[in-house]
């Protein structure tokens, strides 16, 4: 799990129902962590370790996905004359 009970918004995060921005809230429930709208009452579970590549397909990003997006995406660049 990657948040505790206490409910805490998500900046930039957007609704996928609603398209509201900054209306994402994150908490742990009973093991498993949720994301849900305080707009309109969207609820979803939030299942990083099985669901990576549905997570990283999303147009609505948490916090934590953008960074392990980073770190997918993050290639060193060296080898700049090689082609
Ligand atoms: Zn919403």
């Amino acid at each position: 799990m990657a948040f505790d009970s206490k409910r805490r918004f998500i900046a930039g995060a957007v609704c996928p129902r609603c398209s509201e921005m900054d209306k994402i809230v994150v908490y742990e429930k009973e093991g498993k962590d949720y994301r849900e709208c305080v707009r309109c009452g969207f609820v979803d579970e939030m299942r990083f370790q099985q669901q990576v590549r549905e997570l990283e397909t999303r147009v609505n990003k948490t916090e934590e996905e953008k960074k392990s997006e980073v770190q997918v995406l993050q290639f060193p660049p060296l080898k700049s004359g090689d082609k």
